[in-house]
């Protein structure tokens, strides 16, 4: 029978590891053909042929989210190879852990040229091929309950997701008019590798961990609730609704 997501083209960033793999497979699943790119080509070529082994076509694709030439360059190929994206879910992020005191300038740079320039990109790229085509389309940008919540050991990344948040809400006040849905999610733990994969500057490295560890929900529930937000074009998704990362880790 027919699927909720067939006919349907998603480009999902990040999605060589945790949510961005789950969301792609998700998408994939029910019915649409997605891009997986990410800044590891191996990690999206294995996304991708999972996906492609268990449900059909998908593509993998390596890209520098917050690399404006790469970026632009990565809108046109699919639009040239594809076509207008129906969906994107700018997933790609990174964790600068520790308080701002010990934060190196550097720090503050990688964090927002992911973060948030990368989903400026996204959104800016690729919400002008769906205008162009006139068809409509979603976007999906991933913030984070640190949007909203004050920590002491995550000063950069929750500046950039609560700049995400924003952008958000602006971006689909103007969509709204021409069939565009966005949709911001806000995650709080979620059991991925980006723990793992964060800068550490002071703060309790282990503490960390195991508190994302411990606390986190599935990657696949969150895609759950991703593929809900396009479906129902929900404004603003908070997952996890105990709401207290940034407490948590302050302690
Ligand atoms: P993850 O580390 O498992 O996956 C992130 C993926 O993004 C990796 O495959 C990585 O290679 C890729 N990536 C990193 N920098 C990139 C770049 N410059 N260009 C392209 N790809 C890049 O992390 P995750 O937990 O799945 O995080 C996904 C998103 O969810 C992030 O935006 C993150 O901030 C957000 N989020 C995560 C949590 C959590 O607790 N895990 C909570 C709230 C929000």
């Amino acid at each position: 029978g027919r699927k909720a997501f067939d006919q349907r083209l998603v480009v999902v960033t990040g999605a060589g590891s945790g949510i961005g793999r789950a969301t792609a497979r998700a998408f994939a699943a029910h019915g649409a053909e997605v891009v997986c790119a990410d800044l590891d080509l191996d990690a999206a070529r294995r996304a991708a042929e999972d996906i492609g082994r268990l449900y059909g076509t998908a593509h993998a694709r390596q890209v520098d989210v917050s690399d404006t030439g790469a970026m632009e360059r990565f809108a046109s190929a699919v639009q040239d190879d594809l076509g207008t994206p129906d969906i994107v879910v700018n997933n790609a992020g990174i964790a600068v852990t520790g308080p701002f005191l010990d934060h190196e300038l550097t720090d503050w740079e990688r964090t927002i040229g992911v973060n948030l320039w990368g989903v400026v990109h996204g959104c800016r790229l690729f919400a002008r091929q769906m205008v162009e085509r006139g068809e409509g389309g979603h976007i999906v940008n991933i913030a984070s309950l640190a949007a909203f919540v004050p920590s002491r050991v995550l000063p950069a990344y929750s500046t950039s997701k609560a700049a995400v948040k924003m952008l958000s809400d602006c971006l689909r006040a103007e969509l709204a008019g021409r069939g565009i849905g966005v949709s911001v999610i806000c995650p709080g733990f979620v059991s991925t590798p980006i723990a793992g994969n964060a800068t550490y500057r002071g703060g309790d490295r282990a503490l960390t961990e195991q508190a994302l560890q411990r606390r986190g929900y599935a990657p696949e529930r969150v895609a759950a609730h991703i593929l809900r937000a396009v479906h129902r074009n929900t404004a603003v998704v908070p997952v996890n609704a105990e709401g207290r990362i940034g407490y948590a880790l302050s302690r």
